[in-house]
């Protein structure tokens, strides 16, 4: 029987040579391995996968033309509800999502899904296919912000006939994915490049360094640039604090502007003249797929490397996957820990951070069991660095600078299910409205978003 067979293991990068690279980790799959993965799809008649996937991937379907060696066909049935599979199939957290939900999984091993996604999103990557474009409609809408939720409404708004520009902040076009998400699980060049040359191919026009808010407000480009449409997918970006004391310290910064450092900014390449700075020692703070970013990279340039975290493993909001790969690369873990505060030298430099042992109690609003200080286990922890990777929220520029456009008191845009917010022609999706999400939720969000333009424009 088809589920007899093993689980198809991946290739991976040994866990010694990769924390002194940057290149990726995981292999992934050959066209064998693939096919082979493939067969122990059961194609259950309810398939569970799919209701687990937040944008509903005909999972069964394209595992099936798989298994007959058709990649073509594969990739074909995901770019109905995908346009980022090998994004997707490299980050999403399957473990919770679709793979989470396999049948095979209640009593072995869940179809690798993920890897066989990213397989399919790498052939149509390396074997481009000519979309025909309708013509183009007369109509114009502005999408602010390239990070997956603006990526998958200008690709889907371009394939209605739309010209649709994106004004993006940064120099370069990726959001997250390239600023953030580092080179050893997304490489940039090979994946994310190339699935922005394809928005960029259906005619989507980009427009880097252009701070909506700053350069130009959302007023002016529907009021003076002709736009008939905004989308605002401009993401999570601002860093949260613990407020504690020292935290203004010399080398104590947040897990963003690290990774912007490193990943953006290249400072990971001899090439690159990029200040960043590691010392000998680094603390990240937090326990999601951040801090694992964070403190997997600071392993990599050169430093010891420890999270801090205040709740159990069992609590980790990172993937699980990830979480084995740093314990592999050899990042120590301290659980039921809590900075108290970060200490400093006469210089005004990082020497340590004091931490508190803690115990968890009762479940607190999140499920989680609450931590709670154990009275008296004051310690001390040496290190050069301390990164925060606390979480993120948005950033207030734009919905301060933008005419009836609500926001929620953590700072998001109110926006209802298909993105319509309460400015009339102003749609937002993606993190700048859920707060910090995961990627695949951000591109439903896009897609969703494109679907309700077209209708508002259509009227
Ligand atoms: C380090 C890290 C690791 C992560 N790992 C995972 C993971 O493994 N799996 C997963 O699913 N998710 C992961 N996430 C979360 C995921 O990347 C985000 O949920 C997703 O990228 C959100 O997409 P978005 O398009 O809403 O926003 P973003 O990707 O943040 O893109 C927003 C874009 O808008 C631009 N922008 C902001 N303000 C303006 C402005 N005023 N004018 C013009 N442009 C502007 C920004 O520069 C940015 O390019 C990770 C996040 C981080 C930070």
């Amino acid at each position: 029987m088809a589920n007899k067979i093993p689980r198809v293991p991946v290739r991976e990068q040994d866990p010694a040579v990769r924390a002194t690279n940057f290149k990726e980790v995981c292999l992934g799959y050959s066209l064998e391995e693939a096919t082979l993965e493939a067969t122990r799809c059961l194609n259950c008649k309810n398939p569970r996968c799919v209701a687990a996937c937040p944008v509903g991937i005909q999972i069964p379907n394209f595992i099936e033309a798989l298994k007959g060696g058709d990649v073509k066909g594969a990739s074909e049935i995901i770019a109905k509800d995908s346009s980022l599979p090998s994004i997707c199939g490299r980050v999403c957290p399957q473990e919770s999502q679709c793979e989470g939900s396999c049948i095979l999984g209640i009593k072995g091993e869940s179809v690798a899904i993920g890897k066989l996604e990213r397989f399919v999103g790498d052939w149509h990557l390396n074997n481009p296919q000519s979309v025909e474009l309708p013509a183009k409609n007369g109509r114009k809408v502005a999408v602010v912000g390239s990070g997956p939720a603006g990526l998958a409404c200008a690709s889907d708004l371009a394939k209605l006939g739309y010209e649709v520009t994106v004004f993006e902040a940064l120099h370069e076009i990726g959001g997250v994915l390239v600023y953030g998400i580092p080179e050893f699980r997304l490489p940039k060049k090979g994946v994310v490049a190339k699935e922005i040359e394809n928005v960029r191919a259906l005619g989507v026009k980009f427009e880097t360094d252009v701070i909506v808010g700053r350069t130009v407000t959302v007023d002016s480009l529907m009021d003076e640039e002709g736009f008939d449409a905004v989308f605002i997918g401009s993401g999570a970006g601002l860093p949260r604090f613990m407020g504690i004391e020292g935290e203004n310290l010399n080398g104590v910064l947040s897990a963003n502007e690290f990774l912007t450092r490193a990943n953006l900014m290249r400072a990971y390449d001899e090439e690159y003249d990029t200040p960043i700075y590691v010392g000998k020692r680094v603390v990240v703070v937090g326990g999601g797929n951040v801090a694992m970013d964070a403190v997997r990279t600071a392993k990599r340039l050169g430093a010891e490397a420890t999270i801090v975290y205040r709740r159990s493993e069992a609590e980790l909001p990172a993937r699980v996957e990830e979480v084995h790969h740093a314990k592999e690369e050899g990042i120590e873990f301290r659980m039921l820990t809590n900075p108290t505060r970060v200490l400093g030298d006469e210089k005004g430099w990082v020497v340590g951070i004091n931490c508190l042992k803690m115990e968890l109690g009762e479940p607190d609003a999140s499920g989680r069991r609450s931590p709670v200080e154990v009275v008296g286990s004051d310690f001390e922890i040496a290190c050069d660095v301390v990164i925060m990777a606390l979480g993120t929220s948005p950033n207030p520029l734009i919905a301060a600078t933008t005419e009836k456009l609500e926001t929620s008191r953590r700072g998001c845009i109110v926006a209802d299910e298909v993105g319509r917010t309460t400015r009339p022609g102003v749609f937002a999706g993606g993190d700048a409205v859920t707060g910090a999400a995961t990627v695949i939720l951000a591109m439903g969000a896009g897609r969703k978003a494109a679907a309700a333009i077209d209708e508002y424009l259509k009227k």
